[in-house]
């Protein structure tokens, strides 16, 4: 199980997202607090963001752990944006470890990043997959369905693969949209912004959890939380 997080808001540097706090991504790439599945995330990490007048979203991914990124660590703090995912990735059995299985994957519109695992087989094939790793057909799956039917799209999948697990995370740099389905995210509300995480990143009481088998949306106008009824298995 990877753990992933989003930022919407005031711009602010991609070291205070991912480096800095006292339980950031990088400290969760080796010692996460709430992870359910495996124990480090060590099978690469990815960042995207939208620089400032372009609509299309940059990454910057590798195979690498997170903590051996000295590069990352000095580009980092003079890296801002609004609107940012970023994922550190603890490889399911079986799946390929290289750069284009590391979360977030892109439509070129959309960012994509996905905690969990799900059956292959009940996923349709995607020529346009950036791998074959199951986070990234499910990725092609939800482009091609569209961000407006990421609640049925999750929940369709689960019927299918009643063993899935599909925390999902996507942004499109003007808002994010987020699922729990088998594992934990949090979210926090600031006058400069709103973060989703799969765990908290400091001890900052404003963090709340988010129930499991939620459909989450933030806009700069606030967040909403919808609940996911589950289908029949198919
Ligand atoms: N199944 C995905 C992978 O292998 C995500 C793994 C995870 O969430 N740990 O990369």
């Amino acid at each position: 199980m990877c753990r992933h997080l989003a930022w919407l808001g005031q711009p602010r540097s991609l070291a205070s997202l991912v480096l800095e706090p006292p339980s950031s991504l990088l400290v969760q790439s080796y010692a996460p607090r709430r992870q359910r599945h495996g124990t480090v995330n060590a099978d690469g990490w990815g960042v995207g963001f939208w620089a400032a007048g372009r609509t299309e979203p940059a990454r910057w991914r590798t195979a690498q752990p997170l903590w051996g990124s000295a590069s990352f660590a000095s580009v980092a703090p003079v890296v801002s944006a609004g609107c940012v995912i970023a994922a550190v990735r603890s490889a399911t059995v079986g799946m390929p470890l290289e750069e284009s299985a590391a979360a977030p994957f892109t439509d070129g519109r959309w960012l994509l990043s996905h905690n969990g695992r799900v059956d292959r087989s009940v996923l349709p094939a995607a020529r346009d997959a950036e791998s074959t790793v199951d986070s990234a057909l499910l990725a092609s799956l939800v482009f091609a369905r569209g961000l407006a039917a990421l609640g049925a799209t999750v929940t369709e999948v689960a019927a299918a693969d009643p063993d899935a697990r599909l925390n999902l995370l996507a942004a499109d740099g003007t808002r994010l949209l987020a699922t729990t389905w088998g594992d934990t995210l949090s979210v926090l509300v600031t006058d400069e912004g709103t973060a989703l995480a799969s765990e908290p990143w400091d001890d900052d009481p404003r963090w709340s959890d988010v129930p499991d088998r939620t459909l989450v949306e933030v806009t700069p106008d606030g967040v909403t939380c919808t609940p996911l009824t589950p289908l029949e298995p198919s």
